[in-house]
């Protein structure tokens, strides 16, 4: 439920809405506006009894919100949330954020040559897997925790702030010694036990939303990692599964907007998972900022013929130098225009 207040409300009215919420067993969460202050209620199972609360002085209206979804709502937090990772910015505001590397961690050597080649051409941060949820279980599974050394290692020498998937609990330590943002994948985007922990790291995370999730469901599991106190939270739209075969999955850009319009959290785009096709990457690239997404995060390998992971989908350090320049000129464009 939400409380809002009369503009003219005064702190000693809102104090004493908030003791009768606490009164109720509830928690209260005051959202501070232009004009108006709020006051969000949390901790209940089903509706609430709001027949006191609307008889208190200050008290405007009551909105009872039955979604799965509040502490990332609009509703309850008007003000969009900056997810700050390591001096990198996601949000309203910031310039896109460009993330870039290989699906899978294979060599350090090769590590080492994606990070400078997407730090030459302008990304912000670098992205690799160690842990990698494959389809089948004979297809390369990551090198684990010797991957996450490369990384770390990679990041380090090119500046780059890097992101890599958690895909278990037991992974959870580990892979925030090495990394400076967890993913959790799509297929473990509903991993409740998973997004509860990663709540509780404090780490920033990179949310991706699962093939077969709605948009709300996906805002419930990021639900989920803020209700552990832990608001870095950045979603990212990854394609969805549908009929259609001619793409790996239908990318639904309508998300950016709308959740723009929905969550305070920011939004990015993975144009190369969306889609499966490198020729694809960069027209989708540019329609993803164009519908408003705050960073994009692509795949890019060195030699793409040999990647062990999804090469199809993957640009060399060439042509992603390349599109770095045309999305640069977009973004100033977008900017001014
Ligand atoms: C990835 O980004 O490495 C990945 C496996 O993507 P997704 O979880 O979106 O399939
Ligand atoms: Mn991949």
């Amino acid at each position: 439920m939400l409380i809002v207040m009369h503009h003219h409300a005064n702190q000693a009215q809102i104090d004493l809405v908030l003791a009768a919420v606490e009164a109720m067993g509830l928690k209260a969460e005051p959202i501070p506006g232009s004009l108006r202050t709020a006051i969000g209620v949390l901790g209940n199972q089903g509706y609430v009894d709001d027949s006191t609360i609307r008889t208190l002085p200050g008290v405007r209206e009551t909105i009872h919100v039955s979604k799965p979804y509040k502490l990332v709502s609009r509703d309850f937090h008007p003000a969009a949330t900056i997810v700050e990772v390591a001096g990198v910015r996601f949000g309203d505001g910031e310039r896109p954020v460009m993330i870039a590397g290989p699906c899978s961690i294979e060599t350090e050597s090769q590590m080492l040559a994606a990070a400078e080649q997407v730090k030459t051409a302008g990304a912000q941060m670098l992205r690799g897997g160690a842990f990698k949820p494959r389809t089948g279980p004979h297809s390369f599974q990551g090198l684990g925790i010797e991957g996450l050394k490369y990384l770390q290692q990679a990041g380090q020498v090119s500046g780059l702030p890097v992101v890599t998937e958690v895909m278990r609990i037991e992974q959870l330590e580990v892979v925030c010694r090495h990394a400076d943002m967890l993913q959790v994948g799509a297929r473990n985007m509903q991993n409740f036990d998973l997004l509860k922990e990663v709540g509780r790291s404090g780490h920033p995370v990179l949310l991706k939303r699962g093939m077969s999730a709605t948009l709300e469901e996906f805002l419930a599991a990021a639900e989920y990692i803020v209700a552990e106190g832990n608001n870095r939270v950045v979603l990212c739209e990854r394609g969805i599964r549908t009929f259609e075969k001619a793409t790996r999955n239908t990318l639904d850009l309508s998300v950016v907007p709308l959740i723009c319009e929905m969550s305070h959290l920011p939004i990015i785009v993975d144009p190369s998972h969306a889609t499966g096709k490198r020729a694809l990457v960069p027209v989708m690239s540019k329609a993803a900022l164009v519908a408003g997404a705050h960073g994009l995060m692509v795949e890019v390998h060195p030699d793409p013929a040999k990647a062990l992971c999804d090469g199809a989908q993957s640009l060399d350090g060439g042509s992603f130098a390349g599109l770095m320049t045309e999305l640069n000129g977009l973004i100033d464009y977008l900017k001014t225009g």
